[in-house]
């Protein structure tokens, strides 16, 4: 069977000292779960020394992003390549945040849409990481108008037809999905279980389409949006929930360590 799996997205919170007494404090909470995948991922400068802090401790190391090129002149970017040289094992690609608020929507300058993420640079970030050994977090979600226009299914299949598509099944087994509706990112406003069930059961049978059941039995599909340590246990004991990937209740030692034992 899949094993959960945990993920705590800091965003742009914590200094490394603060991330780093963090997860000591929720390491010595959860003692080291082998039943569960804990990630955590830090801001890019924090990332040596989180990492040297749990590293027996069980705890695996994420990025919240990724740049699409390996090496060149793309000032402020990080690579794939460089990420892997600092033992990240998972990355983020496709969050709301940098999907849309970095992007286009906001700003007409020509050179933003280069660096924000859309369908196109998500499916190239997923290529570079794959090569060098990273298993990516691929967000998927609708908005709240896309859900009211009854779109969200459709949107969805197109996020992951987008990110996918020139990937060969054989690279798919580790893939880790997020469901992330995005009007419960950061709200308080957490889908229903029984609606992220379907929905995550939807994921797995896009997977299935696009490559083959063997993967879509493997692929993790994690929900995301205003997960707490009083809604984990529903969502999490949901056949096609495989964890969480948890925003603002990842900044909080007891609250992270209350989510990483319900799963
Ligand atoms: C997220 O940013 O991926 C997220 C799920 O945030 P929150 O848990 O704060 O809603």
């Amino acid at each position: 069977m899949r094993t959960k799996l945990v993920a705590g997205n800091w965003k742009m919170n914590l200094t490394a000292a603060q991330g780093a007494a963090l997860v000591e404090s929720f390491a010595k909470q959860v003692a080291v779960r082998y039943d569960v995948d804990v990630v955590v991922c830090p801001s890019f400068l924090s990332i040596p020394k989180v990492r040297d802090t749990v590293r027996h401790q069980g705890i695996l190391i994420g990025a919240q992003d990724v740049f699409w090129k390996d090496e060149g002149a793309f000032t402020g970017q990080v690579s794939a390549k460089q990420l892997a040289e600092q033992s990240v094992a998972f990355c983020i690609v496709g969050h709301s945040e940098t999907r849309g608020r970095f992007g286009k929507l906001e700003t007409p300058e020509s050179t933003v849409p280069f660096f924000a993420e859309t369908d196109e640079t998500v499916n190239l970030k997923i290529e570079r990481l794959l090569f060098h050994g990273i298993t990516p977090i691929l967000c998927v979600g609708e908005t709240l108008a896309e859900r009211e226009a009854g779109t969200t299914d459709q949107i969805i299949e197109g996020q992951l037809r987008a990110a996918l598509a020139g990937r060969d099944a054989s690279e798919l087994y580790g893939l880790v999905i997020a469901y992330e509706p995005v009007w419960a990112i950061g709200t308080g406003q957490t889908c229903a279980a029984d609606e992220a069930e379907r929905i995550c059961r939807f994921i797995r049978s896009v997977v299935e389409a696009l490559a083959d059941n063997e993967v879509a039995i493997h692929v993790r599909i994690l929900y995301g949006g205003s997960v707490k340590a009083d809604n984990a246990k529903e969502l999490f004991s949901k056949p096609n929930i495989d964890g969480g990937l948890v925003g603002g209740a990842s900044l909080d030692a007891a609250g992270f360590a209350a989510i990483i034992m319900s799963a």
